[in-house]
């Protein structure tokens, strides 16, 4: 048979194995303990002392994580704790028949409230926008005539080229910087968007020159969207009629949002920006003759000039 050389081989390599252990220090050490050390009781002890030791070390690893590794982090987690918690903004609390008021009367006086940039369509409109800033739209518009006149679209813009927008927009400030502008946003609507201006606030803050307030603007009268551009007049006025007591423009837009009854959504803006232009001034407020003077809850009104 075959297989009877295979078992002899076998049995002879694992003879010297067992002879050594029985040999070892180990055998030494069951001696002294007058017990049988057998490859069995070696295995069984192994295990224990392994179990031990490992049994300590779990414990220091789970007291590691509270306490601060580092002096920098002993630091940071001191003042972390002691770092005061950030208060959230709480919005004025508002009556909404005050506020329903306040626009009813707007929208008696003027109830198709314009906007006073000139504009053909949405790009128009948005190169309108863009120029705008810092700027008075009556100065707009009267170097626009002339830029529309020579390139309406994105790609008759492109092919003008900067130096002659340049040219053509230099009574606005910061002309330098909005032909820049105003050549990058065409190249990207037409690379982008076939040429046509996008009808949402992430495309078209996507668009150089282009911020939270522009793409407002054009959302809002171009697109009909409720949206609240809030420059300079709005903030104001949102401050004194005690609509918000918000301290940026976002707090504002927001706050706003939140007040205006839907019905007002469009309209809303303009009325604001209107009113902030002509009559609640930045300097003197003309309260005396104001619509909601009423229901205005500012202190220290403009009186009446002969008075
Ligand atoms: S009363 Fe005066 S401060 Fe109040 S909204 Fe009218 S103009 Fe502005």
């Amino acid at each position: 048979m075959t297989s009877k050389p295979a078992i002899k081989i076998n049995a002879a390599k694992a003879k010297p194995k067992t002879r050594k252990l029985k040999t070892g220090n180990l055998a030494t050490a069951t001696q002294k303990n007058k017990t049988t050390v057998t490859p069995k009781n070696v295995e069984s002890r192994q295990p224990a002392a392994a179990k031990k030791a490992a049994a300590k070390k779990p414990a220091k690893a789970a007291a590691k994580p509270t306490k601060p590794a580092t002096k920098a982090a002993k630091k940071a987690v001191a003042s972390k704790s002691a770092a005061p918690i950030k208060k959230r903004r709480r919005r004025p609390s508002v009556a909404p028949e005050r506020v329903e008021q306040i626009f009813s009367r707007f929208a008696a006086i003027e109830p198709e409230p314009k906007g006073e940039l000139e504009h053909t369509d949405a790009y128009t409109l948005l190169v309108a926008v863009v120029l705008s800033a810092q700027a008075t739209d009556a100065g707009v518009n009267k170097a626009t005539r002339g830029l529309f006149a020579a390139a309406d679209t994105p790609e008759k813009m492109v092919a003008l080229g900067e130096d002659k927008v340049r040219g053509l927009i230099k009574t606005i400030g910061l002309y330098r910087n909005k032909a820049k502008n105003v050549i990058a946003l065409s190249q990207k609507l037409i690379d982008e968007y076939d040429g046509k201006v996008p009808e949402d606030s992430i495309s078209l803050e996507g668009l150089p020159g282009v911020g939270r307030k522009t793409a407002n603007v054009v959302l809002n009268v171009w697109f009909g969207k409720p949206t609240m551009a809030v420059d300079t007049h709005v903030f104001r006025i949102a401050h004194r009629l005690g609509f918000t007591n918000g301290k940026t423009p976002d707090d504002v837009e927001r706050d706003l949002l939140q007040i205006v009854p839907e019905k007002y959504g469009v309209p809303a803006h303009h009325w604001l920006i209107l009113h902030g232009r002509y009559l609640c001034k930045a300097r003197k407020p003309e309260c005396w003759r104001c619509p909601v003077n009423d229901l205005c809850p500012m202190k220290d009104k403009t009186p009446a000039p002969n008075k």
